[in-house]
């Protein structure tokens, strides 16, 4: 036989999009020789309950023991806070694991995966990495259209992705347009929910989706420790589910998906309930300062109720997003995400978003061969 390993390989492998995360900050700080403020990938600014540090720390001295791969005092308290029955929480190793065991389990090559365009691209790896049919409905004023995404509904969707508030975009929708599509979805399809910026989004009047899960068969909901709670290099989140889902998607993930460390922290985050209100209070106040600072500039923010700002920019978005970085700031262009045009600030400390807002200003000027909008 003279088949080579690379031929192994599924087509429908081969051609998918390898994820680009943000340039590590030290890299770009050695590489240029400067202080920089890393504002790429939605991080929060805060960090971590100081709660949550100190029982990490705990948890480090059992390092030589394999975790609770059930994660049963997580999930407990998870149940506890949502109510819901542990069975019905699954602990994953991000959200980023829960996303792709979805597909795992309930897409294969004959089914489609259906999401908007212009949402976080993992949703797309996974429809795809399963063998099924991507399929994307266009989104409108840079925000999921239920209505078009309902009408793109087929005898072949498996599993349909929302991301509420919207990544890259920073949009989102209410529970009411969430209830009227639900409506529209055939029970045989998975709607899964992913709320990685719930806590931002102050202003649209968005009740608990537990409400709507409970009301539903086919929703799954999925939190991280990431974003609000600053936890993002632990890896770890969980999803709300139906048990017999959730039992399949156990199966499937490896057995010690999340560590000792990273359950610990979680759960001390999870009480730190004044570290979660500060978190959210600042990101509001200094997304104004941002979403302001960047309108003075003559620039058109999207509206955001998540941690980032989105930016049109016009076809220079990865040029000035280069141009930045020597003045010590990291941004993201987002033409890998499939908006050419525009770039994703995300929120920093007050001093951050100053640094920004002023790096942005003289290298606006520059490009507009004048110090007018600097001056500003
Ligand atoms: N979902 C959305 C919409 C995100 O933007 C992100 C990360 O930026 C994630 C999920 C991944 O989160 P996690 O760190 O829990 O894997």
């Amino acid at each position: 036989m003279t088949r080579t390993i690379e031929e192994l390989i599924p087509d429908y492998l081969r051609g998918l999009p390898v994820y680009v995360p943000g340039r590590p900050i030290e890299e770009v700080e050695r590489e240029l020789k400067i202080h920089a403020v890393k504002l790429a990938s939605n991080e929060n600014p805060l960090g971590p309950s100081p709660k949550a540090i100190e029982a990490a720390r705990a948890a480090l001295g059992e390092s030589h023991r394999y975790p609770d791969g059930g994660t049963h005092l997580l999930r407990d308290a998870l149940a506890k806070r949502r109510g819901v029955s542990r069975e019905e929480i699954f602990v994953g190793l991000g959200s980023s694991e829960i996303i792709d065991l979805a597909a795992r389990v309930l897409l294969r090559a004959g089914l489609q995966g259906l999401t908007s365009e212009g949402t976080y691209a993992p949703f797309s790896v996974a429809i795809r990495a399963s063998g099924a049919e991507l399929v994307l409905a266009p989104q409108s004023d840079f925000a999921f259209d239920l209505k078009t995404l309902a009408k793109a509904i087929t005898p072949k969707t498996g599993v349909i992705y929302l991301a509420n508030p919207n990544n890259p975009t920073g949009t989102a929708f209410g529970a009411k347009e969430l209830e009227e599509f639900l409506a529209s979805v055939p029970d045989g399809v998975l709607v899964v929910l992913d709320e990685a910026y719930i806590h931002y989004a102050l202003s649209v009047g968005l009740s608990d989706s537990v409400e709507i899960y409970r009301k539903r068969q086919n929703v799954l909901i999925l939190r991280t420790f990431s974003k609000v709670f600053g936890l993002a290099g632990m890896r770890i989140g969980y999803a709300i589910g139906r048990p017999e889902l959730l039992s399949a998607m156990n199966k499937l993930r490896t057995p010690f998906n999340t560590s000792g460390v990273a359950q610990a922290a979680a759960l001390a985050a999870l009480d730190d309930v004044e570290h979660v209100k500060r978190c959210i209070e600042t990101n509001a106040a200094e997304r104004k300062r941002l979403s302001e600072g960047l309108t003075r500039l003559k620039l058109r923010p999207v509206a955001s109720e998540a941690n980032f700002v989105f930016i049109p920019v016009g076809p220079e978005a990865e040029a000035l997003s280069d141009e930045l970085l020597p003045l010590g700031v990291i941004v993201r262009p987002l033409g890998w995400m499939g908006f050419p045009e525009a770039i994703r600030v995300s929120v920093g400390t007050a001093e951050e978003n100053e640094k920004c807002l002023s790096a942005m200003a003289r290298t606006l000027a520059k490009r507009a061969g004048t110090s007018e909008l600097a001056a500003r």
